[in-house]
């Protein structure tokens, strides 16, 4: 018999998923949960893409599509960028890549810049994969510290620059907090990266999903739009309810986003064709009333802990995170198992972050649920308040 054990990589040990198997350990036991734990939202594909999708099966367009993905696709995609962020994609000094899921395009980006021993800031709380992106390539992860705001600020990172840091990675709105960066504090990102020779990489995957009051002159504010010397990475899975399709893409250099479609090529190969011939129409559909949605789900989610406890305000996404009150000398893991003796799964902030003090609640969930988890997790806390 082979000991499978001794042959698994160091690169594949180095990786710790035990805080989340944990949460979701707990939560296979619970019979019907108040879920608040899901990182993807809860509205259906919109119709006209799902047709899409289907007429390209029934077309036979089933096979591998190029590498850098299908060209009504491409050019879609590459019309959105020029009018949202003022790219010029005809230009031969910039290239866009589509990818398997947004996933898929940080995973490329990372291999194909970062050696071993190399270094990647990011902010902590970060999303839970940013970690590992590193490991893979026996690079070094460097969390930013970004409590209590969750706003990953120039004047935070430049400390942690080093001569071996090569890529500064940003998420707004923000995996776990849901936190916007301004348009201001962005561009000073930008020049921060610029002035240290650090590539600059934005993570942008919740962008639609942007509230009116975190909105700058409309739009999600986007350190794109002040250079073209760096990576931006966007998805349509949480933008349209199709996490499963598995559709990204990054725009970027061309010296880099070449090398990541030579990667492409000899790993993911493409992103799905049905998932690409789907997604050509989707910068015409409206989500504007999903986002007002989860704009009224944000504001039911900080009006309960109004008082109550500590989050900084999302702006974004459909996440906020929220910091388990000091009085109740309980960690995050602590009080996130007692919601779940109530039948309440949110998810720990270890998963997320080098702290435990914080959990997560996803609000992409119906009002009702909502409702019913917030009580829950209120009524916790007021317990504790009220024995003190
Ligand atoms: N970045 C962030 C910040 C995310 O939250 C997620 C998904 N949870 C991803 C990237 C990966 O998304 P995808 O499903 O497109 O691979």
């Amino acid at each position: 018999m082979h000991d499978f054990e001794l042959m698994i990589s160091q690169r594949s040990k180095a990786i710790d998923v035990s805080g989340i198997r944990r949460v979701f350990e707990l939560g296979a036991k619970l019979k019907d949960p108040i879920n608040l734990s899901i990182g993807q939202p809860d509205f259906p594909v919109p119709e006209t893409l799902k047709e899409a999708a289907i007429e390209a099966i029934r077309q036979d367009k089933n096979g591998y599509t190029l590498t850098q993905g299908v060209a009504e696709l491409r050019d879609a995609i590459n019309r959105h960028l020029t009018s949202d962020i003022g790219w010029d994609m005809n230009s031969s000094d910039t290239m866009m890549l589509v990818t398997s899921g947004t996933s898929g395009a940080l995973l490329l980006a990372v291999q194909a810049l970062l050696n071993p021993g190399d270094e990647i800031i990011a902010g902590d709380p970060y999303f839970v994969v940013y970690p590992s992106l590193a490991e893979l390539c026996g690079a070094t992860f460097v969390p930013c510290d970004t409590y209590p705001d969750c706003r990953m600020t120039a004047a935070r990172v430049e400390p942690l620059i080093t001569d071996r840091t090569k890529i500064v990675l940003v998420n707004s709105p923000g995996n776990p907090s849901g936190v916007v960066l301004t348009n201001d504090e962005l561009k000073d990102l930008v020049d921060l990266c610029k002035r240290k020779g650090v590539l600059l990489i934005s993570d942008e995957i919740y962008d639609e999903f942007t509230y009116e009051d975190a909105r700058e002159d409309g739009r999600c504010p986007s350190p794109a739009r002040f250079d073209d010397q760096m990576l931006v990475v966007r998805g349509f899975g949480k933008s349209y309810g199709c996490t499963g399709w598995r559709m990204g893409y990054v725009a970027g250099p061309a010296s880099i986003i070449r090398e990541m479609a030579k990667l492409q090529q000899y790993t993911f190969v493409c992103a799905p064709s049905m998932s690409q011939y789907g997604l050509v129409g989707v910068f015409d559909v409206d989500m504007t009333s999903y986002v007002e949605a989860y704009r009224r789900k944000r504001d039911m989610v900080i009006r309960a802990f109004d008082g109550v406890a500590n989050l900084a305000t999302p702006g974004g996404a459909f996440y906020a995170f929220v910091e388990v009150p000091e009085s109740m000398g309980l960690t995050a893991t602590q009080f996130v198992e007692k919601g779940i003796e109530q039948n309440v799964l949110t998810i720990p902030g270890n998963v997320f972050s080098k702290a435990d003090t914080h959990f997560r609640i996803s609000y992409a969930t119906s009002d009702d649920k909502l409702e019913a988890g917030l009580e829950v997790l209120t009524g916790l806390m007021a317990q504790v308040a009220s024995a003190t």
